[in-house]
């Protein structure tokens, strides 16, 4: 049992309920105050979650697992984590990664980041994402390259004035404070105003986001590049982001984003 003056901290330094169940934490784990972390999600609904383990090393597009097993054979360990699109033609930036499929629980909460206000729920999915990040890259290791920054992918301002935030913005901020790698969120601007992706086919989406983002002159040109979004659909906009990137003389660009849509 906690002592009601822990508790009391408790409820005042983290949010009591589960983002999905509405189950008070606190109560649930009491008996282990160190169960409570800063992931507002209890461990009935996390198992809920699908994450986006079996993909494409280069684009994280999920991958079935019997694909998987038949390149594994080929012992062609390059090969075997990379879908056959990026065999084809390889992406721009160097390696995408994401914690989860888009689908239910994470669809509805990054929906409710985007569009309802949820501002709150950034951190939590952040950090889920940031504990993949460390593990998938092991940036401990000296010898691993690291990026100079984190940049978010950017809205149009006359969308991030009606919505009153960038959902990318928030997530890239708590990034940066989880790896300790700097934010640089003036890098890029968004100049024009393009139509909702959202219902655009993928040919569609890319002449849309042609010319769509211009890099700040101002700021120093980074070598290396970690761009941040919520959900990668068909990989247009970190294309498009990427080239704008790599055009002004960036060497490499990852993408991070909370989920993978198919
Ligand atoms: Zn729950
Ligand atoms: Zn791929």
């Amino acid at each position: 049992m906690i002592s009601e003056k822990l508790k009391k901290w408790l409820q005042i330094r983290l949010r009591n309920d589960c983002l999905i169940c509405s189950v008070n934490l606190i109560e649930r784990y009491q008996t282990s105050v160190s169960t409570v972390s800063a992931i507002d999600i209890c461990s009935q609904c996390r198992t809920q979650f699908t994450e986006n383990l079996f993909c494409c090393a280069t684009c994280a597009i999920p991958l079935n697992q019997a694909t998987q097993k038949n390149d594994s054979s080929q012992n062609t360990a390059a090969i075997e984590m990379m879908c056959g699109a990026c065999q084809k033609h390889l992406p721009l930036w160097s390696k995408a990664l994401t914690s989860f499929i888009y689908e239910y629980p994470v669809d509805r909460l990054l929906i409710a980041l985007k569009y309802q206000r949820r501002i709150d729920y950034a951190k939590c999915l952040a950090l889920i994402l940031s504990q993949d990040i460390e593990l998938a890259y092991n940036f401990t290791d000296v010898n691993i390259p690291k990026p100079d920054c984190i940049v978010p992918v950017p809205l149009h301002l006359y969308r991030e004035c009606l919505r009153g935030y960038n959902q990318a913005n928030l997530l890239a901020r708590e990034l940066s404070k989880q790896l300790k790698f700097p934010l640089q969120d003036k890098l890029i601007t968004r100049v024009r105003h393009t139509p909702q992706q959202s219902r655009l086919s993928k040919k569609q989406r890319a002449k849309n986001l042609r010319n769509a983002f211009s890099l700040n002159l101002k700021e120093t040109i980074p070598r290396y590049v970690a761009l941040v979004d919520d959900v990668m659909t068909t990989g247009s906009t970190a294309h498009a982001v990427t080239k704008t990137l790599l055009d002004a003389g960036v060497q490499r660009v990852d993408v991070w984003c909370i989920a993978r849509a198919e």
